[in-house]
């Protein structure tokens, strides 16, 4: 199995960033981050020596990809679409990331992590203009139409992500209607939609080796 099911705390752990892969608890005090500053595992407090350059290289590559939840695999073929794209490599592929639909639904605030959403996408909760869709990598487009399925509504998991969505906000590249459950991509983001501290850079270094 490729994709990491052991405790996600450890990853933020490791990266020493808050990933948010926890939903409400990431906003609360119960935070692991915020209580043991330290990597995980027995050498965790150990005193590091310097970090080499492909060191830090790996590290923004794992970061990134435990941020969307992609197994290896996934991630490096991610990273060669954005390659073969016009434009920055690093930021298409950042938006490539951002496009896929377990993340569109994420940043809708319709699930309180990638993770949630990934699990409400193959459990068919959401619709792309109209159709079921249950592919968590499913791109989405300009102009389309995300919403939670009619008989999905009452599902308690996704009303309590929709009160809570406050605290995170919409981005500007997306639309909410949260009265009928729906949202709508008005654009791709731009690299300064994208907040969270990436240096995507450091990664096109690392796969151009
Ligand atoms: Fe990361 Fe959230 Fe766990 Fe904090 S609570 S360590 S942000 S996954």
């Amino acid at each position: 199995m490729s994709r990491y099911t052991g405790p996600v705390c450890r990853l933020c752990r490791r990266e020493n960033l808050k990933l948010f892969l926890k939903g409400d608890r990431c906003y609360s005090d119960k935070c692991a981050l915020d209580r043991r500053t330290y990597p995980p595992g027995q050498h965790g407090q150990r005193r590091r020596g310097k970090i080499s350059d492909y060191g830090i290289q790996l590290r923004e590559k794992q970061k990134v990809k435990r941020m969307y939840g992609l197994s290896e695999k996934q991630f490096r073929l991610t990273f060669k679409r954005a390659d073969r794209q016009k434009g920055v490599t690093g930021t298409n592929l950042l938006v490539e990331l951002e496009r896929r639909l377990d993340n569109v639904v994420y940043r809708l605030g319709f699930v309180n992590s990638r993770a949630q959403g990934r699990h409400f996408v193959l459990h068919m909760h959401f619709t792309v203009n109209g159709k079921p869709v249950n592919i968590p990598s499913y791109k989405i487009k300009i102009g389309d139409v995300i919403e939670i399925r009619e008989k999905s509504r009452n599902i308690q998991a996704l009303k309590d992500a929709m009160d809570a969505v406050v605290r995170r906000g919409i981005p500007q590249w997306l639309d909410l209607d949260k009265d009928t459950m729906k949202g709508v991509v008005k654009s791709f983001p731009e690299r300064e939609d994208l907040t969270m501290p990436i240096q995507e850079q450091l990664i096109v270094e690392l796969y151009s080796k």
